[in-house]
Parts: structure tokens; sequence; C-alpha cells
């Protein structure tokens, strides 16, 4: 008996094991936008980032993703990065020396501008991260992330690098890594070509400074509850009325700070 896979009508079609993506080089989209993550831990990148939506966009080369290993600018033969803060108290500091080494070698053929190219430490004393800022993040040409460890990062680097500081809520994370991936991925989304139906990230929650409608699918009645009927009334008015109805209903009532920017 012979190995050859049988005939389906054209003898050159072998299965391969390995899909014919990885086979090859990956392709790079000319002025694709970039991601430089500075880590400890650059294993944890992609991560999520590397499934579904953002994960596809990254192998047909729209968006470049590139990890960073702090420890490989740290001090001597333990390649250490950081050490006790200043002034007493707990924890470690990551210094200020190996995390300029790091920008250094991150700012590599990027902009000085900032506004073209944004150098961000993700902080807990940031400015929290919104979708305007998800925008505008898109709308550069790329972005460095820091991502902290233990107490922090020694301030003098952050002044000198001009980092802007993003938080991703008010609460403490033990690094910056799940940030950074929050981050990404709220700004790859809204990179050209990665979401199929472009008109989804303008109806979406934010993007009027409203949250998003219920949504609804099949089966039309579960567990005795039915979908809204109007919805299924084929009436687009109506159907269009009705959800805004709904958002703000929603907003007014679970993010009052919302709706009154919206007023003022
Ligand atoms: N001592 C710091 C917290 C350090 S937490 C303070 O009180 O402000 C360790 C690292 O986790 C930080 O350096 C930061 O990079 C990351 N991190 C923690 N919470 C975060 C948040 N809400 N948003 C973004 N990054 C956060």
């Amino acid at each position: 008996m012979s190995d050859a896979p049988k005939s389906h009508g054209r003898l050159s079609i072998r299965p391969t094991l390995k899909p014919r993506d990885l086979m090859e080089e990956p392709r790079l989209v000319k002025g694709a936008w970039v991601a430089k993550v500075i880590t400890l831990f650059p294993d944890a990148f992609p991560g999520t980032l590397g499934l579904s939506l953002t994960g596809k966009a990254l192998d047909l080369g729209l968006w470049r993703l590139e990890a960073i290993d702090l420890r490989d600018f740290g001090q001597g033969k333990h390649r250490n990065v950081d050490d006790t803060p200043a002034g007493g108290g707990a924890g470690m500091v990551l210094r200020p020396d190996v995390v300029d080494a790091a920008f250094c070698q991150a700012r590599i053929g990027t902009p000085v501008d900032r506004a073209r190219w944004p150098v961000v430490y993700l902080s807990p004393r940031g400015r929290p991260f919104d979708q305007a800022t998800a925008r505008r993040f898109a709308g550069a040409e790329g972005l460095t992330l820091l991502c902290g460890r233990f107490e922090g990062v020694d301030q003098r680097v952050l002044d000198h690098h001009q980092v802007e500081e993003v938080s991703l809520g008010d609460f403490v994370l033990t690094g910056g890594e799940i940030a950074a991936q929050a981050i990404l991925d709220a700004t790859v989304r809204l990179l050209p070509g990665v979401l199929g139906n472009a008109a989804s990230t303008e109806e979406e929650s934010f993007s009027d400074g409203l949250l998003e409608h219920p949504q609804y699918t099949r089966p039309a009645l579960w567990e005795g509850r039915e979908i809204p009927a109007v919805l299924q009334s084929g009436n687009h008015a109506e159907i269009a009325k009705w959800r805004r109805a709904q958002a703000e209903a929603l907003t007014r009532d679970r993010r009052p700070d919302l709706w009154e920017k919206r007023r003022g």
C-alpha cells in the first residue's frame, strides 16, 4: 500500500502538517501599525491578542507586535532590573538606567513626535483609558508601552522620555501586561481592515457617548422570554428609535457620569 493520499481528482494535492500561513514569512503591510511592548514577561505576548480578529490581523500583517525583554538590559551577572525604594518602604522599583536602555532600543526607527508615536507607561496613576484614547492611539503610527512590575518605575526615566501614564481603571494589578493587552486590543480593532464590518465600530458603546442598546438573537422565544417585537417588525426606523431610547435609558441609569458629559 502506498502512503500517497487518495486522489480527489487532482494528483498534486497533498495534506501538509503545517498550515500554509506558518510556512511563509509573515507578510507585513507597508506602513503597518506597530506596538512595542517593554516587559519582564515577553512570553505573555501576544497572549489573547494572538486570537480571533486581532490575531488574524497580526497574521495578515495589518499590525506588528514587538515584545522587548526588559531583562536583557538588566545589570550584572543576575541582570538586575530593580532596587529598593529611595526613602524606604516595601517592595522594589524598576531602575531608571535599565528602563532607559529599553526605551532607547524601542525608539529606534520611530518618530520623536509623541503625537505620531505615543510612549506610554501603564500605571494606576495614569489618565483612565477610554475609547477616545483608543482612537488617538489607532491614529498614530505605532505605540510603545512600558509594563511595570513591583512598586513601579523610577520617576526620572518617565520624565526624561516624556512618557504618558495611562490607567486601565481604579484598581491595582500586579503588572502592566494585562493592561497593555487590553489597551492594544481596544486600539487594534479600530485599525483599518481589522474588523470585517467597519460599521460595527460606529454603533457600539461609547462611539457617541452612549452605552449600546441590548442585543438579541435566535431563538425568538427562549425560556419564556421573547425578543422585543419591534426588533422583529422589519421597520428600520422604529428599530433605530427603539435602540436609541434603550441606549439613552441605559446610559442615564448606569453611567450618569457619561450622561452628564453628553449634555454638558
Ligand atoms: N505601587 C503602585 C502600583 C504598582 S502595581 C501604585 O500604587 O501606584 C505594578 C505595576 O502594575 C505598575 O507598575 C503598572 O505597570 C501595573 N498596573 C497596576 N495597576 C494598573 C492599572 N490600573 N492600570 C495600568 N497598569 C497597572
